[in-house]
């Protein structure tokens, strides 16, 4: 059956990045039996200046019917003085809110022919293959009571509530737990049950939900210690499961662990398996326009897509093996260049994977 998908470019480079998937994806619809439809919206500030909102209705009713959301980038600093609800970023929160994508997926992988463009030393990072998997529409995020105050005596108190339900913790217990079984088998839970009675509980649930996989091997440890430990051995990590706030944290730490932002995809699935897919990385508007940006990142987002939301997990591995190719080619975009490397622009990048793709 044809699937079908809701392509958003957003804004900065965001068309750019998305022109170049887009390649990816006629090419696997012309030469590799992908059967899929693709449609174009507006999201983010591109919407706001056509439509007067960061997400209209007719974008989310499109991302609703589709099978898969492919997302560019929201956001530029012309829309930051925007009221928060007509703010390009609230065009992503509300398709997260509107598709219920409770599970946030984000491989930390360093390409063999990177492992130079990591801060850390090559041999604590090489072969690095962690998949990160944060909690998206609950905990400390979302929950009630939230706000500012002012006390009677006059000092004001900020507050926020982190709140989890069980069935919260168990769903995306299931997801990490899914993930490692097509990988290495090994989960680790990352809490602050010491502290936080709320985590106390996800310890819990989580422990609960391994009995369901017994072939998956389970660990626990405290969102300090994980921090410390990512950057001293990443490589003993296989899948991490955490809450929205310390998956927020430690991802862009794993992410940073690869050296650039420019390679890293996400997927963010609902209970269906249907998802929205997107590069890590914003808009960077400072390059926007300019035709350099790295597209890899999107590229390999619809490798994401079409292993989690469109059954094709050879198509997915064939796209990556592109990815690889180009790498070993020499290819580089500005982000990633280092010398002896030959420097290449966002189209010639898209193009050098689809010829990968074809042959
Ligand atoms: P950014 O990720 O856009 O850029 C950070 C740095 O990385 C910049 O120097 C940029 O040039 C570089 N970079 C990012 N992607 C790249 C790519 N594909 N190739 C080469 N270089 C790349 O983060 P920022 O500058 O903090 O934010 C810019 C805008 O993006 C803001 O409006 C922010 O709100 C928005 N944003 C959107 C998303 C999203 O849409 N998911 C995520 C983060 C930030």
């Amino acid at each position: 059956m044809t699937k079908k998908i809701l392509i958003l470019p957003g804004d900065g480079i965001g068309p750019e990045i998305v022109a170049e998937a887009v390649k990816v994806i006629d090419c696997l619809r012309a030469h590799h039996g992908l059967a899929v439809e693709t449609e174009h919206a507006l999201v983010g500030g591109a919407a706001y200046e056509a439509a007067g909102s960061p997400l209209p209705e007719a974008t989310l009713a499109l991302a609703r019917e589709a099978d898969a959301v492919l997302l560019g980038a929201v956001g530029g600093p012309q829309w930051d003085a925007l009221d928060r609800p007509l703010r390009p970023e609230q065009g992503l929160l509300g398709l997260r809110a509107g598709l219920e994508l409770f599970a946030n997926l984000r491989p930390a992988i360093l390409y063999p022919q990177l492992a130079e463009a990591s801060s850390l030393k090559p041999e604590v990072v090489a072969g690095l293959d962690i998949l990160i998997v944060r909690e998206l529409t609950g905990g400390i995020y979302f929950g009630r009571p939230r706000g500012v105050e002012t006390l009677p005596d006059g000092r004001r108190r900020g507050f926020n509530t982190l709140v989890y339900t069980e069935d919260e913790i168990r769903r995306i217990a299931r997801v990490a737990f899914e993930a490692a079984r097509r990988r290495g088998r090994r989960v680790c839970s990352v809490d602050k049950a010491n502290v936080l009675e709320c985590t106390e509980l996800w310890r819990q649930v989580v422990t609960e939900t391994a009995a369901d996989y017994p072939d998956v091997e389970l660990s626990h440890m405290y969102v300090d210690n994980a921090a410390m430990q990512l950057v001293r051995a990443p490589k003993q990590f296989d899948v991490m499961v955490t809450t929205n706030m310390f998956g927020d944290i430690l991802s862009d730490e794993a992410a940073m662990l690869t050296g650039s932002i420019g390679m890293l995809p996400s997927a963010s699935l609902n209970a269906e398996g249907r998802g929205m897919y997107e590069p890590i990385h914003g808009s960077a508007p400072d390059i926007a326009g300019r035709g350099v940006a790295n597209p890899l990142a999107t590229i390999l987002s619809v490798a994401m897509m079409l292993r989690h939301s469109l059954d094709e997990p050879e198509l997915a591995a064939r796209v990556e093996a592109a990815v690889g190719e180009v790498l070993d080619q020499g290819l580089r975009t500005a982000d990633i260049a280092a010398p002896g490397t030959r420097e290449v622009g966002t189209a010639e990048m898209g193009d050098a994977v689809v010829a990968a793709l074809r042959t």
